[in-house]
């Protein structure tokens, strides 16, 4: 470990499983406090809040709908309570409800954009306010505040049957950029990180049998599906001040995924 988030506050949304589990148990590696945000699993938030403190690290759990106003403010109260600040917001949580177009409710598209949109927006909104309000003094990293939203390829690559999440994270690409924009005079740097494949609970179908992976390895060039872990490493360092002067961007981490595949025997 390098310490390279030492004295900083994180923030990871829906970090009680697969990728946001990665990112909050690296940035605590990296000498970050970490908030651990959960939706309903309280066993597993605690049980990684452990394995933190256990490593010597400093974290704690807190229970919030990232998609609930109340609820997200209160997150960012917890927050400032037990950190003292708040230097990263990881906006990670994110779902799938997937269906065909005809087949898709009304809840369905609500529910996702809710999560993975709206959720986006009650984050940084929240997020700005604390970094605008928290002075300099004691501050750990060269820029105000940094906030990184868990985007997708399918911020970029067209996905039938999944109009909704796929909506949600083309969303989540010009909120990202437009906010960047916004508030990158202050200081603040907004970016996204868009994962392709990555062995977590939210896409187990598409990996758990050897046909669903084989089919999937062909979308991927690099020829592996890729760990929380390789996403947990861009987030690090798009958090600390290696990346300071990166502001508005998507960083893909995709094994390829987003290159047209279809296209390599295509000569
Ligand atoms: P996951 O299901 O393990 O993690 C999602 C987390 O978000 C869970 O812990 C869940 O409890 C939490 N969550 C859901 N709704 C919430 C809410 N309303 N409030 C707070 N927390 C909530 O799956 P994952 O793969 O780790 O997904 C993390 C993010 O990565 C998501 O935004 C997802 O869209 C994105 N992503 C994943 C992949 C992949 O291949 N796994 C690819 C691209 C993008």
């Amino acid at each position: 470990y390098a310490n390279r988030l030492e004295n900083h506050v994180a923030l990871v949304t829906g970090s009680s499983s697969g990728i946001g589990l990665a990112i909050a148990e690296a940035m605590a590696g990296e000498g970050a406090s970490v908030v651990v945000n959960y939706r309903s699993d309280e066993q597993a938030a605690n049980a990684l809040v452990e394995r933190i403190k256990g490593n010597g690290g400093r974290s704690v759990a807190v229970k919030a709908d990232v998609s609930e106003e109340e609820d997200v403010i209160r997150l960012f109260d917890e927050t400032i309570a037990a950190f003292g600040r708040v230097d990263v917001v990881v906006s990670n949580a994110g779902i799938q409800k997937d269906a065909a177009i005809a087949e898709m409710t009304l809840q369905d598209w609500n529910t996702v954009i809710g999560v993975n949109l709206t959720g986006q927006f009650l984050c940084a909104r929240e997020a700005v306010r604390r970094f605008r309000a928290q002075g300099r003094e004691g501050a750990p990293a060269r820029s105000k505040g940094t906030i990184i939203a868990m985007s997708s390829v399918h911020e970029l690559i067209p996905w039938a049957g999944h109009i909704n999440y796929a909506s949600s994270k083309g969303g989540v690409r010009m909120f990202v950029q437009s906010l960047a924009q916004e508030v990158a005079a202050e200081g603040i740097r907004v970016n996204a990180i868009a994962p392709g494949a990555i062995k977590t609970p939210i896409n187990k179908e598409a990996w758990e049998t050897e046909d669903a992976l084989e089919a999937l390895l062909k979308l991927i060039p690099y020829g592996r599906i890729g760990e929380p872990q390789d996403v947990a490493r861009a987030a690090v360092w798009l958090a600390s001040d290696e990346a300071d002067y990166v502001t508005g961007t998507t960083l893909f981490v995709d094994g390829g995924m987003s290159l047209y595949p279809e296209f390599r025997d295509n000569g």
